[in-house]
């Protein structure tokens, strides 16, 4: 089974990300060696779980058997957690994982006043992409006072005036014991309703993994294609389809980029195997791409769909902007051949602005983007030694 959304789970590094989406999930994201070495989840991490209610109790949790004792669950919902990560440097991946997103959870945590400088990056980014269906997890509960933790409560409603976040549930958990977990399960059931998906449309899948999945020294006989994994956000791909992934590969370098042609060769959920998949969720893709292609990562922000179906490269790129206004950093007007990181659907790069004029900055990029007009742009400048999220917009 298919899970039919996905919900992000964003906030300042620390602030128990993957604590939550382990007591969510029965599953830790932090798969990578890399990531457990550094505690952080420096790619999107993803976990799928089933949402049951218990007929006796009522209450939701991710496991059949209600922990009431006397009620057997009813299956609600198949849904995707998609974990992104806190650190500063990463916020692009933050946007790129937004960009996937049918609603996040928004933790705070309330044993550090509000908001620390990644909860207000990460608001920016709800507010920037418009990520309405919120829900504000207060994490960290057991390891403060009854009375900070209605302050907390108190700097987090103030923080959250005016944004998308404002009027959403603010609700206290203690993730390592799992305390108040049902309670989010349920509001992501009241607030983060499946939304419609055109299945009937051109399939389009945006790549947020990419994969070699087979072991150091394995035999080249057994060895199995290149393994993509993201999200359609309409249309169905099937097992047998002949696709195309955009905007593909180099050659060499300097050559033109070139889509890649192939033939799906299995769908998968996180557990189940697909014949077919449709909108919702993440899924994995087999193909037979050599991994060499698809490893670490180097395809995300391609999509894949039907051959001649898919939008145009590009190499620039128009975006119609709006700057944002920072409190925490000095954000003037974009300037000409100010260098900016240009973050859509799920690709991220690296562009030079050559051109401003009536509220559009043109973009020259480093490498080129497949992307559909009106897609939801957000625009990082260079602050010091970081890129800062300064502007968002769509493009035209
Ligand atoms: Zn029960």
């Amino acid at each position: 089974m298919q899970a039919e959304i996905n919900v992000g789970t964003l906030g300042h590094v620390d602030h128990g990300k993957t604590t939550l989406t382990q007591a969510l999930t029965g599953k830790w994201t932090d798969t990578h060696s890399e990531e457990l070495k550094r505690g952080i989840s420096i790619r999107l991490g993803y976990a799928d779980v089933s949402v049951y209610e218990c007929k006796e109790c009522g209450e939701f949790s991710s496991s059949e058997k209600c922990a009431c004792g006397k009620g057997k669950g009813t299956l609600k919902r198949r849904i995707s957690f998609v974990d992104s990560p806190g650190h500063e440097t990463l916020m692009t991946t933050a946007i790129a994982a937004s960009s996937i997103m049918d609603g996040a959870l928004f933790l705070i945590a309330a044993n550090e006043p509000c908001p620390q400088p990644q909860t207000a990056e990460h608001l920016m980014i709800l507010n920037a992409t418009g990520i309405k269906n919120v829900i504000i997890i207060q994490t960290k509960v057991d390891l403060v006072s009854r009375e900070r933790a209605m302050e907390s409560r108190k700097e987090i409603e103030d923080f959250v005036k005016g944004s998308v976040a404002e009027g959403a549930p603010i609700i206290p958990v203690v993730a390592t014991h799992g305390v108040n977990i049902g309670a989010v399960f349920e509001a992501i059931q009241e607030r983060i309703p499946t939304p419609k998906r055109d299945t009937e449309a051109a399939p389009r899948l945006y790549v947020s993994r990419s994969f070699d999945v087979n072991k150091p020294g394995s035999e080249i006989a057994g060895l199995q294609g290149g393994v993509l994994g993201g999200s359609l956000t309409q249309g169905m791909l099937k097992v047998g389809d002949e696709v195309e992934l955009k905007p593909g590969i180099q050659k060499k370098e300097g050559a033109p980029y070139e889509a890649l042609k192939f033939k799906i060769t299995a769908l998968r959920s996180e557990s189940d195997k697909l014949d077919k998949a449709g909108p919702g969720g993440l899924i994995a893709v087999g193909t037979p791409l050599d991994p060499a292609i698809t490893k670490s990562d180097m395809l995300v922000g391609s999509v894949i769909g039907h051959p001649g179906k898919l939008p145009e490269m590009v190499e620039s790129v128009g975006v119609k902007y709006s700057l944002l206004e920072r409190k925490d950093i000095d954000n003037p007007p974009f300037k000409m051949a100010e260098p900016v990181v240009v973050s859509v659907q799920t690709a991220t790069a690296i562009g030079v602005i050559v051109n401003l004029a009536k509220g559009i900055a043109t973009i020259k990029l480093k490498r080129p983007i497949c992307v559909d007009k009106g897609s939801k742009v957000a625009l990082s400048r260079r602050i010091g030694q970081r890129w800062r999220l300064s502007g968002w917009g769509s493009v035209v």
